[in-house]
């Protein structure tokens, strides 16, 4: 069953020309001059109950404008957008209690009161029983370690710190879909870390569904299965890392160990790009043969004592993605 069903959705931004000076203030009045940008064009998608999404792309791509109309924030220029069957900018209020947000780079919690307090209201806003609150506020607190500058002001909190509270409080009132944009950004390793984990751990374990932004392409490897990716507010790609893989023709590494000095390899779509001895690495090229069929046949004609086969870091097949579609770009600009 989809939770959440984007169909044609675009969202154009429209900033109206200001100009300087009193004057000019009312001239922006009356001129009503503005450029149009266009954030997010024509998407399509929809995502199942208990699904974890990655919606990765660069700097400006559409991903918070995407969130935003999602959580009920902005409502799109056109097309038809459902989360939990309702429209969201209209059932801003319903939606709420079915869904969590958290945004990286804005707080939503009261920053000069202890965190506490901040839970608190949550339990108040939420309508929650003494029951759930005590119970989920446990169970979070525990599991994020929230425990230790829990009585402390919210301000006094590392970025870290910060940002496992803010998750604990999209989480308290059992939210169906938890929305994040870009949840780990500033984070250093380890609280990057601990925070996919605990994702990967809610997304599993309690089911919640979730949909994330990112331009860590860790995020998406440790928590997600899917990734959609978005490049100047188009979709360029939706489904796994595996399959991107394949689709771009995924050039594999094979370092071979043999036992002796092998024969020469003449395999159509090998080559040998280094030459250590013994230790010699290929270049898997597209090939109507599979790696495994390759590395058997020259087993089968030399002696070999071990063999690892590598695949590009998903940084490297986005990179080659975006290398693609730039390419595509200049050719249609022909
Ligand atoms: P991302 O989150 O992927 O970095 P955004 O959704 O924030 O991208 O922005 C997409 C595009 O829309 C950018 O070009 C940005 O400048 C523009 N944009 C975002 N918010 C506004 C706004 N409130 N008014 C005008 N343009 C905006
Ligand atoms: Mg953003």
């Amino acid at each position: 069953m989809s939770i959440i069903d984007v169909n044609g959705i675009t969202k154009v931004y429209r900033q109206y020309k200001r100009f300087p000076g009193l004057v000019g203030s009312l001239r922006s009045l009356v001129t009503r001059q503005y450029t149009e940008e266009v954030a997010v064009r024509d998407i399509t998608f929809s995502i199942k109950e208990g699904e974890a999404v990655g919606y990765l792309g660069p700097n400006g791509a559409g991903k918070s404008t995407m969130i935003k109309m999602m959580t009920g924030i902005l409502v799109p220029t056109s097309g038809q957008l459902r989360v939990l069957g309702s429209i969201p900018h209209e059932a801003r209020q319903s939606n709420s209690q079915f869904i969590g947000v958290v945004f990286g780079q804005r707080s939503q919690l009261w920053w000069d009161l202890p965190v506490r307090d901040s839970f608190d209201l949550h339990k108040y806003i939420y309508k929650l029983s003494d029951l759930t609150y005590q119970k989920n506020l446990n169970y979070y607190s525990n599991l994020l370690a929230l425990s230790s500058f829990i009585e402390k002001p919210v301000r006094q909190l590392s970025l870290g710190q910060r940002m496992r509270v803010e998750i604990a409080m999209a989480l308290l009132h059992d939210p169906k879909i938890l929305f994040l944009d870009e949840p780990t950004i500033g984070l250093d390793v380890i609280a990057k870390e601990q925070i996919r984990e605990f994702l990967r751990m809610i997304n599993r374990e309690k089911k919640v569904s979730i949909v994330l932004t990112t331009h860590d392409m860790k995020d998406i490897e440790e928590i997600c299965h899917r990734m959609i990716v978005v490049n100047k507010g188009n979709m360029v790609y939706d489904g796994s890392v595996e399959q991107l893989r394949t689709t771009l023709g995924d050039q594999r590494q094979v370092i071979i160990y043999f036992r002796e000095e092998p024969k020469v390899i003449e395999i159509p779509g090998i080559k040998l790009i280094k030459d250590e001895g013994l230790r010699k690495t290929y270049l898997f090229e597209k090939s109507d043969r599979t790696v495994f069929d390759c590395v058997n046949q020259i087993a089968s004609e030399n002696l070999i004592e071990d063999v690892s086969i590598e695949s590009a870091d998903i940084d490297t097949v986005i990179r080659k993605l975006y290398r693609k579609l730039d390419e595509e770009n200049r050719t249609n600009e022909l």
